[in-house]
């Protein structure tokens, strides 16, 4: 069996980690490295790898998971001036944890394009 994830092992309560909310299908952590004044990682608690590994019967679980991104940007004060949803999939985009997380980050503005 291959190694659980650090975001498994943060789901499975093995590591602490600073959550801002949890229900039965995700959970919402302030991130260990913020790059903003707010940065919240969302992560389904089903393994799935990526944005690549998402299933079509998926579908209900990811949106779920986006009405919880809105609702924290509102909780977290950041709704009004805007913020960034990010997910990085694969080598080029530098994921560094092989489990589905979205970036919410906000607080400060941002340049487009990304590097
Ligand atoms: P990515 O590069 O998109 O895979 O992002 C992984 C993110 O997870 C990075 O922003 C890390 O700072 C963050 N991270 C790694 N370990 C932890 C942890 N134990 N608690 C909270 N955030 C973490």
């Amino acid at each position: 069996m291959s190694e659980k994830t650090i975001f498994k092992r943060i789901i499975d309560k093995e590591i602490p980690a600073n959550i801002v909310y949890e229900d039965d299908q995700c959970l919402a952590f302030h991130d260990v490295s913020p790059q903003a004044p707010v940065h919240v990682l969302v992560i389904p608690k089903k393994e799935i790898t990526s944005v690549e590994g998402i299933a079509d019967e998926d579908s209900a679980l990811i949106g779920h998971i986006f009405i919880v991104i809105r609702n924290l940007a509102r909780k977290l004060g950041i709704a009004e001036d805007g913020y960034r949803v990010v997910s990085n999939c694969g080598v080029n985009a530098c994921q560094t944890v092989p489990h589905l997380h979205f970036h919410l980050i906000g607080g400060r503005p941002f340049g487009w394009p990304p590097g």
